[in-house]
C-alpha cells in the first residue's frame, strides 16, 4: 500500500509542483520519538504543508491556509444569502470573532440539566496523581486541558519531580494516566499564552505544538496519540473582560480552524488568588501577601463557588473551571464532588457534551469548513456529505480535520468519494478514513508538514 506511485497519479503530482521543493529527511509515515527536534514555525504561517509519501520519503506540497481551511463559495454565499433558519438566534453567536463552542460570556451556553463537566486546566503538576486518584476513587470523569511547558523539563519531553515519597515522577507519565482512566485531554496552549495579546503565527504555533508535544509525550509514556480537538484560551482571554487585548478576527479564526473552543460556565475561583500556604510544588510557592486568605478560608470559598453556583439551585449544567496546579483544589475536590452528588449530579467529559449539543463527535466539528458560518444549519457545521443527507452516514460525508486533509489534497476529483467512515487504529491511534482512490491518516504526533498523510489505496 505504501509502495511506489503505482496507479497513484494526482493533480498535485501532474503539476509538477511537488519537485520543487526538496524531499525532508524526516519520515511521514509513522512517529518519531528520538529525538525530539527543536520546533520552529514554519517559514510562511500562512501555509499549510501536506505531504505525500513516497516509498517513506516526504514530498512536501503547499496550499495555501485560506484555500485549506474556507472554500470562498462557501464563505461568500454565507454572507450574501444567509436562508437558512437561525432557530433562537444561537448561531448568531459564532463568527469570525467567537468560534464554534461554549461557555462564552453571555453566550448561548446550552448545556445538559443534571450534568457537571469538571474540567483541570494548566497541568500536569505535581499535584496531578493526587487528583486523578480523587477523581478514581469517586468514579468520575472530567477533562484536562493541558499545556505542554510542564513535559518539556530541561531537554525535550523529560520533565519530572520528586514526590512526597521520593520517587522520581514523569510529567509525561500522568497525561498517559489520564488517557488510560476514562479522562479527556484538550489543548491549552504550550505557554499559557493570551491570545489576545500574541500574533496569530504565536497563536498557531502555541495551539499547534501543544498537540504535537502533547502526542510525543503521549507516545513516549507508552500511550497512543490523541487529537486535541478542544481549545481553551488560557485567562478565558479574550472573551472574558479584564485581561483580553483588543479582539481581533485573526487569531480566534486560528482556534476555529483547529479545535472547538471551550470555555466555561462555573468557575470555582481557585486560580484567582494563592492561599497562604497554598502552592504549585512540594519546593517552591509563590509569595503572598498579608492579605492573602488563610488557607482554610479559601478551601471553603472555592468549594461554596462550585457546590453553591447558582446553577446548582435548579439544576442546571455546568462546565466547572478549576486548575489542577492549586493544592487547595486538590484538597477540596472530594467535598465539591460530594456535594454536587448530594445535589444529583453525574460528571461528564467534555466530549459528552460536544455529542449532545451537536450530535457528533468533536473530530467531525474540529475544524470544519464553516465553523463560524452562521448561516449553515449546526449540524451541518464541519462536513461534506456525499449522496446521503449531513448527518446520517459518517461513512459518506466527511469532517472536520479529515475535510481539510480532504480538500488539501484535491478533494474529489483526486481521492474520489469517501467509502469508510473515519477509524482510529487501535494499534497506532491513527485516525484514518478511506476514499475511493486513497486513504488520508491524521498524524498528530507528527508536525507539519506530516500531519496529513495519504497512501494510495
Ligand atoms: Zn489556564
Amino acid at each position: 500500500m505504501h509502495g511506489g506511485r503505482g496507479g497513484w497519479a494526482p493533480g498535485l503530482v501532474r503539476s509538477g509542483l511537488l519537485g520543487i521543493l526538496a524531499c525532508g529527511s524526516w519520515a511521514c509515515s509513522g512517529p518519531k520519538l528520538n529525538p525530539v527536534p527543536a520546533v520552529e514555525p514554519p517559514e510562511n504561517l500562512d501555509e499549510i504543508e501536506i505531504v505525500l509519501p513516497e516509498g517513506g520519503r516526504c514530498g512536501p506540497q503547499r496550499v495555501t491556509a485560506e484555500a485549506a481551511l474556507v472554500p470562498a463559495e462557501a464563505s461568500s454565499s454565507a454572507e450574501q444569502e444567509c436562508s437558512s433558519p437561525r432557530p433562537n438566534g444561537i448561531d448568531e453567536w459564532y463568527s469570525p470573532i467567537r468560534p464554534l463552542g461554549v461557555g462564552y460570556p453571555g453566550g448561548p451556553n446550552l448545556l445538559p440539566r443534571g450534568v457537571a463537566y469538571l474540567t483541570f486546566d494548566d497541568g500536569p503538576s505535581e499535584w496531578t496523581a493526587r487528583f486523578l486518584d480523587i477523581l478514581k476513587e469517586k468514579n468520575v470523569k472530567a477533562t484536562f486541558f493541558v499545556t505542554a511547558k510542564q513535559l518539556k523539563g530541561p531537554v525535550g519531553l523529560d520533565g519530572t519531580f520528586i514526590d512526597a515519597s521520593g520517587t522520581t515522577v514523569v510529567y509525561r507519565d500522568l497525561l498517559k494516566r489520564e488517557v488510560d482512566e476514562g479522562h479527556q485531554l484538550a489543548n491549552h496552549t504550550v505557554n499559557h499564552a493570551d491570545i489576545g495579546r500574541i500574533t496569530r503565527e504565536q497563536l498557531t504555533s502555541e495551539i499547534e505544538q501543544n498537540e504535537l508535544l502533547v502526542n510525543r509525550a503521549l507516545l513516549r509514556a507508552g500511550a497512543l496519540p490523541e487529537v486535541l480537538t478542544l481549545f481553551r484560551p488560557p485567562y478565558g482571554s479574550p472573551w472574558f473582560t479584564g485581561i483580553a487585548g483588543p479582539i481581533d478576527p485573526s487569531p480566534t479564526e486560528r482556534i476555529a480552524s483547529h479545535a472547538l473552543n471551550i470555555m466555561w460556565t462555573v468557575t470555582s475561583t481557585d486560580a484567582s488568588d494563592w492561599a497562604q500556604d497554598e502552592a504549585y510544588s512540594r519546593f517552591s510557592r509563590p509569595a503572598t501577601t498579608a492579605d492573602a486568605p488563610t488557607y482554610e478560608e479559601k478551601l471553603e470559598r472555592v468549594k461554596e463557588a462550585v457546590v453553591d453556583a447558582p446553577a446548582t439551585a435548579t439544576g442546571d449544567g455546568m462546565i466547572v473551571l478549576m486548575h489542577d496546579t492549586h493544592s487547595v483544589t486538590r484538597d477540596v475536590l472530594p467535598e465539591i464532588i460530594d456535594g454536587l452528588v448530594a445535589k444529583g449530579y453525574t460528571f461528564e467529559t467534555i466530549e459528552h457534551y460536544v455529542q449532545w449539543r451537536w450530535q457528533r463527535p468533536s473530530l467531525d466539528l474540529a475544524p470544519g469548513p464553516a465553523l463560524y458560518n452562521s448561516c449553515v444549519p449546526d449540524k451541518d457545521w464541519g462536513c461534506e456529505a456525499f449522496d446521503v443527507p449531513v448527518g446520517t452516514d459518517r461513512s459518506a460525508e466527511v469532517c472536520g480535520r479529515m475535510w481539510v486533509a480532504f480538500h488539501a489534497l484535491g478533494g474529489v476529483d483526486e481521492l474520489g468519494v469517501p467509502v469508510a467512515a473515519p477509524e482510529r487504529s487501535p494499534d497506532t491511534g491513527i485516525w484514518s478514513q478511506s476514499f475511493e482512490r486513497a486513504v488520508i491518516e491524521l498524524h498528530p504526533e507528527n508536525p507539519a508538514p506530516c500531519n496529513f498523510v495519504v497512501r494510495p489505496r
